[in-house]
């Protein structure tokens, strides 16, 4: 594992101390109001446990859907601070307010309880990152510590304004985030593959690149690899395209040339004669896409190629699904090449929100060494970006 530049909560004296935790509890809730998957919060126990064993108070603030900078009803915390009391065993007291004297004095008054704030994109101050609420937000507490690794793509109030007023520094969660996809593009256990699938070649461009410098193989399928296909002058039907994109894939092609980087295409697709659920559908060979057909699968000579790799593999990263797998159908290449990787000996890294999904669709997340709470502050990392949030941080 590589090591990060950033202070963790692990390099601090957190004793006795109010700690203002930034966590991730944008859960999904039913229509009861009810949490429907508690992923989210379960990923930030280990920092709130951690805070706990060492005698801190822990004061918990996220954000929850889209409140637009106002108070909406349905999107207030407290469900998700019941969800939480049942997942620790400490009293969580869910606040109405972020800021101000009541919640100043709420923390006060109760030492023995985690407190969770209200949802803070009730406050415009929040998205826009304003200075103001900023510093209320750092006057509630003594340290900041950052455990959203999700929202670091983003530069908000709690996530790098309160980092001016405050010591900040890392959670555990979001360390692990750091280390594990810090370590995959800066040094990868060899052979390194990447599988990389999903719908479109532009939102995957940045981080090809990227793993152009580093990886060995990178195995293509989903929408986006038509147009790779269509740029090596291949016919793919009418299976999604990006046509203002083929120049750019030809000089990534190109560039996997001279680094030596193995790009794969499939082999085979499964075709269906319209995008429809229930359209009709066969398997055909790459180079015999019908022309009024198009490919929503990778084919079983695909996966049967593509798992002969991935078992040579010491390192599997894999973002985007395989095919359109909502629909049971074309679900059978994204299932088995997440089953080849759940066999795999390598070390296996997912991201992505959809690929989440698939993986949770076949019961198969818990097979993976690491999946990535981030889609989208996950994809900025491997593209080699700065992530705002991190960036704020405390230096080591
Ligand atoms: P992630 O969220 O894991 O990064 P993406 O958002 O890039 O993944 O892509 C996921 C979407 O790609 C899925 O909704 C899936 O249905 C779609 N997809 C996969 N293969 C195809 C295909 N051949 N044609 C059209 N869409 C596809
Ligand atoms: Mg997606």
């Amino acid at each position: 594992m590589i090591n990060l530049p950033k202070k963790s909560i692990r390099d601090v004296d957190v004793a006795g101390k109010r700690v203002l935790v930034r966590v991730d509890f944008n859960v999904p809730l039913d229509i009861e109001r009810n949490v429907v998957d508690d992923t989210r919060i379960r990923g930030a126990l280990p920092t709130i446990q951690y805070l706990l064993d060492q005698g801190a108070r822990p004061v918990l603030m996220s954000h929850l859907g889209r409140p637009k900078g106002q108070v909406v009803e349905s999107l207030r915390m407290a469900p998700v601070g019941k969800r939480l009391a049942e997942l620790i065993d400490r009293p969580v007291l869910t606040l109405k307010e972020c800021v101000g004297p009541r919640v100043k004095e709420a923390i006060e008054s109760n030492p023995d309880k985690v407190i969770l704030l209200e949802n803070l994109r009730f406050y415009p101050g929040e998205r826009e990152n304003l200075a103001d609420f900023s510093r209320q937000l750092a006057e509630l507490a003594d340290i900041y510590v950052n455990d959203a690794f999700g929202t670091s793509h983003r530069a908000h109030a709690s996530t790098v304004g309160v980092t001016a007023y405050i010591p900040s520094v890392m959670g555990l969660l979001m360390e692990k985030e750091l280390e594990t996809l810090g370590t995959l593009i800066e040094e990868p256990e060899r052979p390194f593959v990447v599988v990389l699938g999903g719908n479109k070649v532009s939102d995957k461009l940045g981080v090809i690149d990227s793993f152009l410098e580093i990886a060995d193989t990178i195995l293509t399928g989903g929408g986006m690899c038509f147009t790779l296909i269509k740029s090596m002058g291949l016919e793919i039907g009418h299976s999604v395209i990006e046509e203002d994109q083929i120049s750019q894939v030809a000089n990534a092609m190109k560039k996997a040339r001279r680094k030596s980087v193995r790009v794969m295409v499939p082999l085979d697709f499964v075709v269906a004669d319209r995008f429809d659920k229930n359209a009709n559908f066969k398997v055909v060979p790459t180079e015999a896409i019908p022309p009024d057909w198009l490919g929503l699968d990778i084919g079983p000579a695909t996966v049967e190629r593509y798992c002969a790799v991935l078992n040579e593999a010491k390192t599997i990263f894999w973002n985007g699904p395989m095919g359109v797998f909502e629909w049971p159908a074309f679900e059978n290449g994204t299932k088995s090449i997440a089953e080849c990787i759940a066999d795999a000996s390598a070390t296996t890294v997912v991201g992505g929100g959809d690929s989440d999904a698939a993986l949770r669709q076949f019961g198969l997340e818990d097979r993976m060494d690491f999946v990535s709470t981030g889609g989208g502050a996950a994809m900025r990392l491997l593209e080699g970006k700065k992530l705002p949030a991190v960036e704020a941080l405390a230096d080591r």
